[in-house]
């Protein structure tokens, strides 16, 4: 999907945010209107709370870390409560957070305790010498952090579980986008000029033998840089690890000059012909802000200092 050329600013808006939660199968039939107005008004309280810190002032770091968490926080996402489950019943998270001042990172994979894990990322990048943790470690990283620690069971919510479920009874494969993927992600450029992205994610229902997806991957689904652009993506995976979707797109912007739309479409194209289904978002020191998705839908919001602010759910919402 593609914002027409008419709705890019002319000029550089002080900030810009983009979020999203998730892209797939999402059509109009395929979800309640309890489901679709939940998820409007997580998108919403993404964006006030990213929007807020941007337009005080605040750094781009701090605004995607804000709409994530909230985005954690509410069970219609797949990230913090409300994951997917593992193959075994368990929620293990995925997270990254980057800036693209200092292209500093963090990020942790399989972590089970930590109420909200982008924190975890960030403070891997803020408190440690390493960009990414996973498993054990990462648990007890965050515990010697002090990080609010939660009960796993907080994580699980019914559907989930049903969707788990049925994962099993149709003897389906983790990448069946029937059930939908559900990632969560912010990108944003402050009035300082900097860009930032997060991503977080329960990963794929069904996930096995400690697979780990692209959204912790830092380059694959999670990247800023101020040469270029921060990108935030949902899918499949695997296949945006072996295209290096975040840090192909920022290259093409960086050595092509491509538009951010034109960029991320591209790169969006050739994950396609890999086989991977998903989306992205990207925005950059421009005031660009762009949606790229090859499914028939993506959770996803957008809000700048010019007063654009949509949210959209179908493919066929601007
Ligand atoms: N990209 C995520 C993963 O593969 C899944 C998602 O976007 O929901 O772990």
């Amino acid at each position: 999907m593609t914002i027409p050329a008419t709705a890019q600013p002319q000029q550089r808006p002080e900030w810009t945010l983009v979020i999203h939660g998730g892209a797939g199968v999402i059509e109009r039939d395929r979800i309640t209107p309890e489901q679709e107005t939940a998820a409007r008004a997580g998108l919403n309280a993404a964006l006030d709370a990213g929007s807020k810190i941007l337009a005080s002032g605040g750094s781009a770091l701090d605004a995607v870390d804000a709409a994530v968490r909230v985005l954690e926080d509410d069970p219609s996402f797949n990230a913090g409560r409300g994951a997917v489950f593992t193959y075994e019943g368990t929620n293990e998270l995925d997270a990254a957070i980057m800036e693209g001042t200092t292209r500093r990172a963090g990020a942790v994979a399989g972590t089970t305790r930590t109420k909200n894990p982008i924190g975890l990322a960030r403070a891997v990048m803020e408190h440690s010498p390493h960009v990414f943790l996973a498993g054990e470690g990462a648990d007890r990283f965050s515990v010697e952090q002090g990080l609010e620690q939660t009960d796993p069971a907080w994580f699980a919510t019914p559907e989930r579980r049903r969707q788990l479920d049925e994962l099993k009874a149709r003897k389906t494969s983790s990448f069946d986008v029937d059930l939908k993927y559900g990632t969560v992600g912010a990108v944003a450029l402050d009035k300082a000029g900097h860009v930032a992205a997060a991503t977080s994610t329960g990963g794929l229902t069904g996930k096995r033998w400690g697979r780990i997806g692209d959204a912790p991957i830092i380059g694959a689904g999670t990247y800023a840089d101020d040469r270029a652009c921060a990108v935030s993506a949902t899918g499949a995976g695997e296949f945006f690890i072996r295209e290096g979707v975040a840090h192909e797109i920022c290259a093409r912007a960086r050595f092509k000059g491509e538009s951010l739309q034109a960029a991320a479409d591209a790169v969006m194209a050739e994950t396609k012909a890999l086989g991977g289904d998903g989306g992205v978002i990207v925005t950059g020191p421009t005031g660009e802000m762009a949606y790229s998705f090859n499914t028939p839908g993506m959770y996803r919001g957008q809000a700048s200092a010019d007063g654009r602010r949509s949210v959209g759910i179908y493919g066929d919402e601007e």
